[in-house]
């Protein structure tokens, strides 16, 4: 398998199997715009608990809102979304083609042309003879391309809407309901997840650039003058990250800096330990999705790629085979938000908060869930030579099903103990998929193909002594285990406090 093909075949496991489709796809469908099937549904649900567990329910002071998709116009006045939330956009002369300028110039000179103006864009194009990748033909001079989708509200003409290009407006310009929900007791978090609408010039790349896509943010709002005596980051302040800084991008840099958030948090590398928390949180959380540290990083964005307000950005990326690619943004959008709506409204939103007046900054780790989920289903695609298929080397942590029971015939009254055993098991708590089709070889090879992490098989030996025998996904062994112990067995299997190998070498010393 090369690495530029990687794409297609995850593509293809996807549409086979139930992971995710194109939306409309029989009537040809729009690009950029996809449904998650029964197994993407279930992994998205495993990511979004993940998360909600580590950033929601384990903080007594961040607590999660569900806000609404489509806002008035002026909320987006305010916000500054209606003035500039553009991407530069350039069209051929001839075909009529249309393209992201930035992009454009990355792929035909190398050249990172994110934020530079349209002046700066056409000279680039200009000096390197960029022309049409369709026809070849001249292309126009670059134009700003405003992303938001916009609508109409209720029958009169006149009320205009836009569906949220972010979910973070909401929580600003309800800001003060929360606040008083918080008990005006500064720092406090709200979170949400929910989708976001972007009109992106040119989708690509499956889920990783579309037009509706699902968001985990959060807002941390703080005292300024205590981002760095943030409690929660003396639980993290040792962990060891990946970072890219400013400096190393004057150069050509080929290898992240390992340091902890700590060091990265005094250096300045990371703005304060409120962003320093997140991250050191966001490490953890890939690794325990699947996702090889070595495999990412956090890059500090340069000027030209952050909004004039922001007190520092940093970008988790991800090396993918079809390049590196941002998949949470980390950024310090100090009081930029809450001044503007509040200047709009004519609210105010300073709070009384430990006995101080205070206009709140606010720190935000917002994190793509499609971005996520494509980055996982590469880094778990397998193919080796042991097996005549794909599989995905899931870890339970976000594996859609984790446990399949097949009986090894129909016949017999295996069917039916399959079947019980099944019930009991989701009784118990397990994700267990039920299959008593074809042979079972041909089913082991399905359960692999989607990642399922063991395979328990009723035979003759079932009937007679109460055991089955529990196949592992990742070495291929079986081992024997009465059933009585089945569940403990699994539950230590999936929470990883056994290993498999441990397993057979139980069974050799019983
Ligand atoms: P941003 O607000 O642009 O920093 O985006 C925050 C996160 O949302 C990114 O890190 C991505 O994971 C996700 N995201 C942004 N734009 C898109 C898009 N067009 N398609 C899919 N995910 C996106």
């Amino acid at each position: 398998m090369t690495e530029e093909n990687r794409i297609e075949k995850i593509i293809d496991v996807c549409l086979r199997r139930g992971f995710v489709n194109q939306s409309a796809e029989i009537y040809g469908g729009s690009s950029g715009f996809f449904d998650l099937g029964p197994l993407g549904t279930l992994m998205r649900q495993k990511l979004v608990d993940f998360w909600r567990q580590l950033f929601v329910l384990d903080n007594d002071n961040i607590f999660e809102i569900d806000g609404s998709l489509l806002l008035p116009e002026s909320v987006f006045k305010a916000s500054g979304h209606l003035d500039s939330f553009e991407d530069p956009l350039i069209q051929c002369k001839s075909c009529k083609s249309m393209y992201r300028a930035d992009h454009i110039i990355a792929q035909n000179t190398g050249i990172s042309a994110e934020g530079l103006s349209l002046e700066e864009l056409d000279k680039i194009v200009e000096e390197n003879k960029i022309v049409c990748p369709s026809c070849k033909g001249e292309l126009d001079k670059a134009r700003q391309f405003n992303l938001m989708f916009s609508t109409g509200i209720g029958p009169v003409s006149g009320n205009k809407g836009y569906l949220r290009p972010e979910t973070a407006q909401n929580i600003f310009v309800n800001f003060k309901r929360y606040a008083s929900f918080m008990r005006n007791k500064l720092p406090f978090g709200i979170a949400q997840v929910g989708k976001s609408f972007r009109n992106e010039i040119s989708p690509r790349n499956f889920l990783i650039r579309v037009r509706e896509f699902e968001q985990m943010e959060i807002e941390m709002f703080f005292d300024p003058e205590m981002a760095n005596k943030f409690s929660l980051f003396d639980f993290v302040e040792d962990v060891e990250i990946n970072i890219v800084t400013k400096e190393m991008q004057e150069k050509e840099w080929s290898k992240p800096l390992s340091m902890s958030v700590k060091d990265a948090v005094e250096k300045r590398i990371i703005p304060n330990q409120v962003m320093g928390y997140f991250i050191a949180m966001e490490s953890e959380m890939l690794q325990a999705l699947g996702i090889p540290k070595e495999s990412f990083w956090f890059r500090f964005m340069l000027p030209h790629e952050t909004p004039h307000y922001s007190g520092g950005n940093l970008d988790l990326e991800v090396k993918l085979s079809i390049g590196n690619v941002e998949i949470i943004g980390n950024a310090y959008r100090t009081d930029y938000d809450l001044k503007k709506h509040q200047k709009a409204s004519k609210s105010t939103f300073t709070i009384v908060s430990n006995n101080k007046k205070v206009l709140p900054h606010v720190v935000e780790p917002s994190m793509g869930v499609g971005r996520i989920l494509y980055t996982i289903l590469e880094y778990c695609y397998r193919e080796d030579e042991s097996r005549t298929w794909s599989w995905f080397k899931f870890p339970a942590s976000i594996a859609p099903i984790e446990i399949a029971v097949f009986p090894l015939m129909k016949k017999d009254g295996l069917a039916e103990y399959a079947q019980d055993l099944h019930l009991d098991l989701k009784d118990a708590g397990f994700v267990s998929f039920y299959d008593d089709s074809g042979k079972i070889g041909k089913r082991y090879a399905r359960a692999d193909e989607i990642g399922i992490l063991y395979c328990i098989t009723v035979d003759y030996e079932s009937l007679e002594k109460d055991t089955v025998t529990i196949r592992d996904r990742d070495s291929t062994k079986q081992a024997r285990v009465p059933i009585e112990d089945l569940e403990d067995v699994l539950d230590a299997l999936l929470e990883e406090e056994l290993t498999f190998e441990e397993l057979l070498e139980n069974q050799k010393n019983n």
